[in-house]
């Protein structure tokens, strides 16, 4: 039989990587390898993310450039999922002459079906419904060949509607998978020689709440940290209105669960935060801060924030300038603000010029970069326990890994140590990895 080959580009977050895990290994099963030469592709999918217009011009663009290899090869099946293909639906055929299906968030789990017919009948197809049950996420992708790391999503959807956030009506309302699956599929992943696993969706400290007799997401960590053979727990996104204290207690409680949390603020102003529908003011998410390292004290903590919100006037700003500046923050992304057709703030008045934003942008980053600097510095002569991932791209002699705390370590050592926990003294930080000096293994840290 000849073999078909499937190449597969993904947008936006970590959620859409690992939905592009599953589509790879549900197509494995109908016979496809994937490829990253499009030119050798029987199948091309895009998985697409429109967060911000900037990555929907992206998709358009790659399509265009993808849409040449239609040309020469007439039989070659083009298909866009993710998050704008659900935004769009029918009308992705309309702008996109070349595709042959569009599919929705919710329907990954039906591509083999999609497949099939245009195969059969070469006619467009779209699948855009969104479903009561978490089909699209049970499916389980196996680890890629030497990864010690891989995302397990627990969760789907959103129900808290932020004035400037498109995912609600992209990824449905907020639905939790029976933990007894993700136990299931955790182990399954450390049987395979898994050790780190990070448990993804929009809301994860929100997990179970709709779940019938449900574990809280603390009881679902706890249950996670018991699976022999795993060593690391992270999870991304956590709102700060569903931080619980059991959760933050969490950090000192579970040895497993890793000292880092990305926790996104958005904004250091109450009237911006009302705006943008948080749920939660300034100084609550201050206290919160303050007792993840009251417990934790080596946590390290992560954010995102928003510049140039509609309405946000110089005082709303400086106040996020100001909280940087008490929090200090160990990294953050950060962002002009984006107008998103069909949300709250598109309807807000005091829209703030584009050279403005920029400018906003520019001077918080510079603050945020002086950040980082600092928290890596006080990491030097430490010793640090290093997952060790692999070479290090930059140097063919440097192994590469991470931190606990989540920062990129690389050092001299050799490549049998890949997959392993080490020790290393930190010699030397900069501003995005460290330099580290090998101790001594680590071993497993059950
Ligand atoms: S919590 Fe807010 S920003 Fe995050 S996915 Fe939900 S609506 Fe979007």
């Amino acid at each position: 039989m000849k073999n078909k080959y499937l190449y597969i580009e993904t947008f936006g977050c970590q959620m859409n990587v690992h939905d592009s895990e599953q589509m790879a290994a549900l197509l494995a099963n109908i016979g496809y390898k994937t490829t990253d030469n499009p030119n050798w592709a029987d199948l091309i999918l895009l998985n697409t993310c429109s967060i911000r217009e900037k990555a929907a011009q992206k998709v358009y663009s790659e399509l265009g450039r993808l849409g040449k290899f239609k040309e020469q090869n007439p039989d070659l099946i083009i298909g866009v999922g993710g998050c704008l293909a659900q935004h769009l639906g029918t009308k992705f055929h309309k702008r996109v002459r070349h595709l042959d299906f569009v599919f929705g968030t919710h329907n990954i789990h039906r591509l083999p079906e999609m497949i099939g017919s245009v195969q059969k009948k070469r006619e467009k197809i779209t699948n855009v419904d969104f479903y009561k049950s978490l089909n699209s996420i049970g499916i389980y992708a196996p680890p890629v060949n030497g990864s010690i790391s891989a995302f397990v999503t627990i969760m789907q959807g959103c129900n808290n509607f932020c004035a400037y956030c498109v995912v609600p009506y992209l990824r449905g309302p907020e639905m939790s998978r029976p933990p007894e699956d993700i136990i299931k599929e955790i182990k399954k992943l450390a049987d395979n020689g898994i050790k780190e696993v990070t448990l993804l969706g929009q809301n994860v400290n929100s997990y179970g709440k709709a779940l019938e007799n449900g574990l809280n997401f603390t009881a679902l960590i706890k249950k996670i940290g018991k699976i022999a053979g795993l060593e690391r727990i992270r999870f991304t996104t956590s709102h700060p209105r569903d931080l619980s204290e059991e959760l933050i207690n969490c950090f000192a409680e579970e040895e497993k669960l890793c000292e880092h949390i990305h926790l996104p603020v958005q904004s250091g102003s109450n009237r911006v935060l009302t705006l943008m529908n948080r749920g939660y003011t300034i100084e609550e998410y201050m206290k919160k801060i303050d007792h993840l390292r009251k417990v934790c004290p080596q946590i390290s903590i992560t954010s995102d924030i928003i510049v140039g919100f509609p309405g946000e006037t110089q005082k709303d700003y400086q106040e996020t300038i100001d909280m940087m500046e008490k929090i200090r923050f160990d990294s953050t992304f950060s962002f002009k603000y984006s107008e998103r057709k069909g949300t709250a703030a598109q309807k807000l008045a005091g829209k703030i010029d584009e050279c403005e934003k920029q400018q906003r942008l520019k001077f918080l980053q510079t603050l945020q970069d002086k950040h980082t600097l600092e928290k890596n510095t006080e990491l030097e002569d430490s010793c640090q326990e290093i997952l060790v991932e692999g070479k290090s791209k930059n140097s063919a002699n440097d192994l590469t890994g991470r931190t606990r705390s989540w920062k990129i370590v690389n050092f001299k050592a050799e490549q049998e140590l890949a997959g392993k926990s080490i020790a290393v003294t930190i010699t030397k930080a900069y501003l995005h990895s460290l330099r580290g000096k090998l101790m001594e293994e680590v071993g497993n840290v059950n």
